[in-house]
Protein backbone atom coordinates (compact mmCIF):
# COMPACT_ATOMS: atom_id res chain seq x y z
CA UNK A 1 0.00 0.00 0.00
CA UNK A 2 1.05 3.13 -0.82
CA UNK A 3 -1.38 5.45 0.76
CA UNK A 4 0.23 8.02 2.85
CA UNK A 5 -1.56 9.78 5.97
CA UNK A 6 -0.97 12.84 6.22
CA UNK A 7 -2.19 12.90 9.40
CA UNK A 8 -0.56 10.46 11.55
CA UNK A 9 -2.03 9.78 14.76
CA UNK A 10 1.41 7.66 15.47
CA UNK A 11 2.75 11.02 15.98
CA UNK A 12 0.50 11.69 19.05
CA UNK A 13 1.18 8.11 20.86
CA UNK A 14 4.77 8.88 20.38
CA UNK A 15 4.18 12.04 22.32
CA UNK A 16 2.28 10.73 25.11
CA UNK A 17 4.70 7.54 25.46
CA UNK A 18 7.43 10.26 26.00
CA UNK A 19 5.69 12.02 28.83
CA UNK A 20 5.14 8.81 30.39
CA UNK A 21 8.84 7.53 29.52
CA UNK A 22 9.84 10.55 31.64
CA UNK A 23 7.35 9.95 33.86
CA UNK A 24 8.53 6.76 34.72
CA UNK A 25 12.36 7.91 35.06
CA UNK A 26 10.98 10.75 37.30
CA UNK A 27 9.04 8.07 39.74
CA UNK A 28 11.88 5.96 39.76
CA UNK A 29 13.94 8.17 40.73
CA UNK A 30 11.76 9.12 43.77
CA UNK A 31 11.61 5.31 44.33
CA UNK A 32 15.07 4.53 44.51
CA UNK A 33 15.84 5.19 48.08
CA UNK A 34 12.79 2.72 49.36
CA UNK A 35 12.47 0.44 46.73
CA UNK A 36 15.13 0.24 44.16
CA UNK A 37 14.07 -3.19 42.44
CA UNK A 38 10.67 -0.90 42.00
CA UNK A 39 12.80 1.77 40.49
CA UNK A 40 14.60 -0.73 37.89
CA UNK A 41 10.87 -1.69 37.07
CA UNK A 42 10.15 1.64 36.13
CA UNK A 43 13.15 1.77 33.87
CA UNK A 44 12.24 -1.58 32.01
CA UNK A 45 8.60 0.15 31.50
CA UNK A 46 10.42 3.16 30.42
CA UNK A 47 12.61 1.59 27.70
CA UNK A 48 9.99 -1.16 26.77
CA UNK A 49 8.01 2.70 25.89
CA UNK A 50 11.91 3.74 24.41
CA UNK A 51 11.29 1.22 22.03
CA UNK A 52 8.28 0.51 21.08
CA UNK A 53 7.76 4.14 19.89
CA UNK A 54 11.36 4.53 18.89
CA UNK A 55 11.34 7.86 20.97
CA UNK A 56 14.40 9.55 21.35
CA UNK A 57 16.20 9.97 25.00
CA UNK A 58 17.18 13.63 26.58
CA UNK A 59 20.27 13.49 27.48
CA UNK A 60 19.27 14.18 30.83
CA UNK A 61 17.00 10.69 30.97
CA UNK A 62 20.26 9.20 29.34
CA UNK A 63 22.16 9.84 32.48
CA UNK A 64 19.37 7.67 34.71
CA UNK A 65 19.87 4.37 33.53
CA UNK A 66 21.87 1.64 32.29
CA UNK A 67 21.09 0.89 29.18
CA UNK A 68 22.54 -2.74 29.33
CA UNK A 69 21.17 -4.11 31.97
CA UNK A 70 18.47 -1.37 32.71
CA UNK A 71 18.98 -0.75 36.00
CA UNK A 72 18.33 3.01 37.60
CA UNK A 73 21.39 4.70 38.07
CA UNK A 74 21.67 6.82 41.21
CA UNK A 75 25.57 8.33 41.90
CA UNK A 76 27.50 6.11 44.62
CA UNK A 77 24.73 3.55 44.95
CA UNK A 78 24.45 2.00 41.51
CA UNK A 79 26.88 3.53 39.07
CA UNK A 80 29.57 5.80 39.27
CA UNK A 81 30.11 9.36 38.21
CA UNK A 82 33.27 10.87 36.93
CA UNK A 83 33.48 14.29 34.99
CA UNK A 84 36.32 14.12 32.35
CA UNK A 85 37.44 16.90 29.98
CA UNK A 86 33.90 18.01 29.12
CA UNK A 87 32.27 14.58 29.49
CA UNK A 88 30.77 12.58 31.99
CA UNK A 89 31.76 9.10 32.63
CA UNK A 90 29.24 6.55 34.84
CA UNK A 91 30.50 3.16 35.03
CA UNK A 92 27.61 0.91 35.92
CA UNK A 93 28.35 -1.11 39.46
CA UNK A 94 25.37 -3.69 38.50
CA UNK A 95 27.25 -4.82 34.85
CA UNK A 96 29.85 -2.64 34.76
CA UNK A 97 29.32 -0.80 31.50
CA UNK A 98 30.58 2.33 31.62
CA UNK A 99 28.85 5.16 29.50
CA UNK A 100 30.57 8.21 27.87
CA UNK A 101 28.21 11.36 28.14
CA UNK A 102 28.47 15.10 27.24
CA UNK A 103 28.70 17.48 29.64
CA UNK A 104 26.40 19.73 28.31
CA UNK A 105 23.75 19.17 26.12
CA UNK A 106 22.78 22.19 25.00
CA UNK A 107 26.06 23.58 24.43
CA UNK A 108 26.92 22.97 20.59
CA UNK A 109 30.40 22.45 19.72
CA UNK A 110 31.26 22.51 15.91
CA UNK A 111 33.79 20.54 15.84
CA UNK A 112 32.85 17.61 18.17
CA UNK A 113 29.70 16.51 17.49
CA UNK A 114 28.65 15.66 21.27
CA UNK A 115 31.00 13.20 21.56
CA UNK A 116 33.03 12.42 24.06
ZN1 LIG B 1 24.36 -1.86 33.87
Amino acid sequence: MTHRRTHKPADEFKKIAAEQMEHLLRSAEETFKQRPELADRYVRLAWRLKTRYNLKLPLALRRKFCRKCLSFWKPGASCRVRVQSGCVIITCLRCGRVSRLPYKPKRKTSKRTGKC
